[in-house]
């Protein structure tokens, strides 16, 4: 159930944030321009900003650190990215679409995000949120745990 992001998320993600940066008069330069061109590619699961600091640089992009981190800043404010602390207190980000929303599996031993969808996880939080009496506007979910590579994955047997 591990999940790879449906090609045209990118392009997406790209058309909505430039309806929202122009909506607000943010004018899409070259320089932002890239800056959301990498993010859309990049970032469809956790990454750092550093490491799109890194592949803005090797695109070839010519703004700041700081005006980049000011693209950040916008697109989060705007609601396109969602942000959350990794376990060493750097910032990752990744981008906010209905049809790429995902889970991450996180491995004990090395750290690594694996991003994941299941339905029925889905349909619990959605009743557990009417039980509770909230109108949901987001959630989130981290499973911590150790990854066997040959434990069988899926649906539970029946009982
Ligand atoms: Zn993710
Ligand atoms: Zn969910």
């Amino acid at each position: 159930m591990r999940v790879r992001p449906p090609r045209g998320v990118a392009d997406r993600w790209l058309a909505i944030a430039h309806e929202r940066f122009g909506a607000e008069g943010l004018r899409i330069g070259a320089a932002r321009a890239c800056v959301l061109d990498v993010i859309a590619r990049d970032a469809q699961c956790l990454v750092g900003a550093q490491e799109i600091v890194a592949a803005i640089r090797r695109d070839g992009g010519t703004g700041s650190q700081a005006s980049v981190y000011r693209v950040f800043d916008d697109a989060y404010r705007l609601g396109l990215l969602r942000r959350e602390l990794d376990d060493s207190g750097g910032v990752r980000y990744e981008i906010v679409l209905p049809e790429s929303h995902h889970h991450h599996l996180v491995d004990d031993a090395s750290g690594q995000t694996t991003p994941f969808h299941d339905d029925e996880l889905e349909a619990a939080i959605v009743a557990a949120a009417h039980r509770l009496g909230v109108r949901m506007t987001g959630h989130e979910v981290r499973i911590r745990g150790v990854i066997a590579p040959h434990e069988s994955r899926g649906p539970m047997p029946p009982t």
